[in-house]
């Protein structure tokens, strides 16, 4: 962090050695005001580009044509970027030009927020034309000059209204607020790609569950270009009250969210391709999804019983489960499980109740840890060897048989040793061949 910093105090100390202004600006102006951690320190100068460019030994021409340059000091990137005003915005997203300026106070208010609309010279002076510091002692964000025109210039502002405010715990001033509202429908130019990086920015965030609340009051999300289960927001109850960070990685909390806006197979799926998902990401969201759909499906189809002992078709289902959809993810449904008893799921049901639902709670961490093999590798035995021993020609039987031995060795009602696997086999074979 220190060291960061002295390097970036070098760049500035070299541009006004130059004889140019340069300030730090941004982020890491509002970061070290809060006392946050500073990820980055962007600097702003007088310097046109090209005049940056030959005052460094490296530099990387990462943005010429918005006029930032890249400066690489002891490996450390910085981008410097030249005083700018910007042009008209066509297409609610980027300005149709950008012309550079002499004035930092100019700059300054191209940007978003008064938080983020501050400046800090060389000798730690803070340049703060908008009131961001008051604000943020107030706990306010707040948009630079009218509300409704910053909005309207670009859309995705409103996105990072919200994540911002989560993430800082501020609220949005009522006239930043009500242009928000009014400026929604306005998302819908916004690519979906980038409505990704904020959700995900969101959800990884200091309060998730906060940025889906303000997310829910204001409706945002029902004007994004492709329509996504998102827009089904405002039905989840109290999601203000979410446990999100009960759970510590992106697909759970997302799985979770996907749950609770009862999203069954197939939507989470087609709603996460829309937002530009990894596939990876979608797998491990699908695992959790599918897994409860599953479940629920057989759930219905039990009667229920006196809840007493762990009941030997709770384990069953359980262990099936997470030999179909993985550990990892069963390990997490049961978390959400626990954190809440009103996951949704395709069938309809609302609240689930079933003695067998109550054991999966209570025992279903156990059960997993339990289990002495979850994948067909991990059976001490192996296709070739099963084939051998019965002297049988592969077919889709062996995979089936496999399946059936992995089964029961999972629930730890046959033996994971080889001797075992092909007695067990062998009798099988037998059945099999009598079923025909
Ligand atoms: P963080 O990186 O922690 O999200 P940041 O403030 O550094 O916060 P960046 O997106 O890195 O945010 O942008 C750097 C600065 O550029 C912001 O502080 C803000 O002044 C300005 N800025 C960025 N995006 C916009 C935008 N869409 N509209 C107006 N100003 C913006
Ligand atoms: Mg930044």
């Amino acid at each position: 962090g220190q060291a960061l910093k002295q390097h970036a105090l070098g760049i500035v100390a070299r541009l006004n050695e130059a004889g140019f202004e340069a300030y730090f600006v941004g982020g890491c102006v509002r970061d070290e005001l809060l006392g946050r951690p500073v990820k980055d320190y962007d600097i702003a100068t007088s310097a046109r580009p090209e005049q940056v460019e030959a005052l460094f030994q490296r530099t990387v021409p990462t943005g010429l044509q918005h006029g930032t340059v890249t400066v690489v000091v002891h490996r450390q990137p910085f981008e410097v970027t030249t005083f700018r005003k910007e042009g008209d915005y066509s297409d609610y997203r980027r300005p149709h030009s950008v012309e550079y300026i002499d004035s930092l106070h100019e700059d300054l208010q191209r940007r978003d927020f008064t938080m983020n609309a501050m400046a800090m010279d060389l000798n730690g002076r803070l340049i703060d034309p908008f009131g961001g510091q008051a604000d943020l002692e107030r706990g306010i964000l707040r948009c630079v000059g009218s509300a409704q025109e910053r909005f309207s210039e670009d859309a995705l502002r409103m996105l990072r209204c919200i994540r911002f405010a989560a993430e800082y715990g501020l609220k949005p001033e009522s006239g930043t607020w009500l242009a928000l509202l009014g400026a929604a429908p306005l998302l819908r130019h916004i690519a979906m790609e980038r409505i990704r990086a904020e959700l995900e920015r969101m959800l990884t965030g200091s309060d998730p569950s906060g940025a889906m609340l303000l997310l829910k009051d204001c409706r945002l999300l029902a004007h994004t270009k492709e329509k996504l289960c998102w827009a089904r927001l405002d039905e989840i109850d109290s999601v203000g009250e979410l446990d999100l960070r009960k759970l510590t990685r992106l697909e759970d909390r997302l799985a979770y969210l996907y749950l609770k806006l009862g999203a069954g197979q197939g939507d989470y799926d087609t709603d996460m391709r829309k937002l530009t998902f990894a596939k990876k990401q979608i797998e491990e969201v699908g695992r959790i999804v599918e897994a409860n759909a599953w479940l629920m499906h057989e759930l219905a189809a039990y009667t229920v019983r006196d809840a007493g002992e762990p009941s030997h078709e709770a384990r069953e289902l359980w262990v099936e489960a997470a030999l179909r959809y993985g550990i990892d993810g069963l390990q997490t449904l049961r978390t959400i499980y626990k954190l809440d008893r009103n996951i949704r799921h395709a069938a309809g049901t609302d609240t689930v109740t079933h003695p067998i639902f109550t054991e999966w709670i209570r025992h279903g961490e156990a059960w997993l840890a339990e289990m002495p093999v979850a994948r067909l590798r991990d059976l001490a035995v192996t296709g070739q060897e099963v084939l051998e021993a019965l002297q049988g020609k592969a077919g889709p039987w062996t995979g089936k048989l496999l399946q059936a031995l992995l089964r029961q060795a999972a629930l730890g009602s046959l033996p994971n040793r080889k001797e075992a696997l092909i007695q067990a086999a062998r009798e099988l074979y037998g059945e099999m061949q009598e079923k025909g």
